[in-house]
């Protein structure tokens, strides 16, 4: 049906390759292009498809990107790279008449900051060339956007508030470690809080408001209310909502760990001079972490990752709704060789290709997730691994 060309091979691109090489039906050519060649061949290899070509790029540049697009003319790229290059990846889509897909919204990396007006701003030129871009399709965003979509479309005449929960209730054995890039997870996580409130945003400060949750098949997990990229659009797009909030666990020795790299100055992404040589602290600290593309082997545990929903319901009553999908980390190890976040992140983004590839998700211009119909996604969550369940009216916990 169409030939894909995925860009980066970390743990996001090996559970996204794994899972178009499956379904041949859809993806009848794949190319993998990352910074490092050999990780890409690893990966081809292991799938053991000869149906995967792979090639070297460098797509922090443009002209690079256009030579590999030209030589390979795909039909959709895969950015699951770095959320620095989803300018210059969407910049080579125009000049050579691409589609695109990512997982995180563009960050410039001299700022720790996030957010979708660099991106929402290629919105008339991609109409214009009748090119579809799909942003954040990986699981939060992604999947949550997308569970927020169904709930508007098939449960609620108003939705009113929306908490997104995850909570990784798995275990990998070391003192501490990331579960996706080290350098992009620990910008995350040591900003200031943000959540939407009538109208408004309300900023705290870096994890000021916390509180245990209860999760399914994991138990009560002390959860935290951090900034998320989903927040922006879904407001935007669900202005109905008064309140929105993003809840992540995490344990008091990954909160210890992170203080003390914060405290001695490791977190820090502006340039110093060390031994006559200019480097990043948190890029070096990235190079002396666990890999989190290598945590799977002995990860043991969940993901669950889903919407708290109050509102006013189709039939005009108060009700509430919960969505989520809980994940193996065991079980995706041995599918994919990667571990459950890398898997719940790889397989939506695998699903928003497959969307457009089918024609399900095909419209010109610059779109999150939840602008698009949630059905025929959430029909291949259940199919591709990430099985989804509702509960009505249960206690939120949330007030
Ligand atoms: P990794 O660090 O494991 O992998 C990133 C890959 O991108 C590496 O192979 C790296 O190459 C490659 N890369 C980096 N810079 C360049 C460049 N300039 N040119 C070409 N390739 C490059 O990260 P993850 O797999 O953990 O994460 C991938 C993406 O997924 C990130 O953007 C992350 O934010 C996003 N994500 C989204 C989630 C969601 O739910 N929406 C959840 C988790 C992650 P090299 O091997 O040489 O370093």
């Amino acid at each position: 049906m169409g030939k894909v060309l995925i860009i980066g091979a970390g743990g996001v691109g090996t559970v996204v390759v794994n899972k178009v090489a499956q379904n041949p039906e859809v993806f009848t050519e794949i190319v993998l292009a990352s910074r490092t060649k050999s990780k890409c061949d690893v990966i081809a290899k292991a799938i053991g498809s000869d149906r995967i070509k792979t090639a070297q790029v460098d797509a922090d540049n443009v002209e690079e990107l256009i030579a590999l697009f030209n030589e390979h003319k795909p039909e959709l790229v895969i950015n699951v790279a770095l959320p620095y290059q989803d300018l210059t990846i969407m910049d080579a889509c125009l000049a050579c008449g691409v589609n695109y897909l990512d997982t995180a919204n563009y960050e410039p990396k001299d700022e720790a900051k996030y957010e979708y007006s660099w991106q929402w701003a290629y919105q008339e030129r991609f109409k214009e060339a009748g090119l579809t871009a799909i942003l954040g399709c990986g699981f939060d965003p992604g999947v949550t956007s997308v569970f927020t979509a169904y709930a508007a479309k098939h449960h609620f005449a108003e939705m009113h508030y929306l908490d997104i929960v995850d909570c990784n209730g798995g275990d990998h054995g070391k003192a501490f470690a990331t579960n996706f890039n080290p350098e992009i997870n620990i910008r995350e996580v040591t900003q200031v809080g943000r959540y939407w409130e009538n109208g408004a945003w309300v900023t705290t400060e870096p994890h000021e408001i916390h509180k245990a949750l209860t999760y399914p098949n994991i138990g009560a997990k002390e959860s935290y209310v951090i900034n998320h990229e989903e927040l922006e659009s879904l407001v935007k797009n669900y202005p109905t909502l008064k309140r929105a909030r993003f809840w992540m666990t995490f344990g008091q020795e990954y909160l210890t760990h992170l203080r003390v790299i914060q405290n001695i100055g490791m977190s820090r992404i502006d340039p110093i001079i060390y031994n006559g040589v200019e480097i990043v602290p948190i890029q070096f600290l990235k190079a002396v972490l666990p890999d989190p593309g290598e945590l799977g082997e002995n990860y043991t545990g969940e993901t669950s990752i889903g919407c708290r929903i109050k509102g006013i319901d189709k039939a005009g009553k108060e009700s509430t709704y919960y969505v989520y999908n809980n994940c193996s980390h065991e079980a995706a190890y041995k599918e994919t060789g990667a571990q459950g976040v890398s898997y719940t992140t790889g397989v939506p983004a695998m699903i928003g290709a497959m969307m457009f590839l089918t024609g399900e998700w095909r419209k010109p211009g610059v779109f999150n997730v939840e602008e698009f119909n949630p059905d025929p996604f959430m029909e291949q969550l259940n199919k591709h691994g990430l099985p989804w369940v509702e509960l009505f009216n249960t206690d939120l916990e949330l007030d």
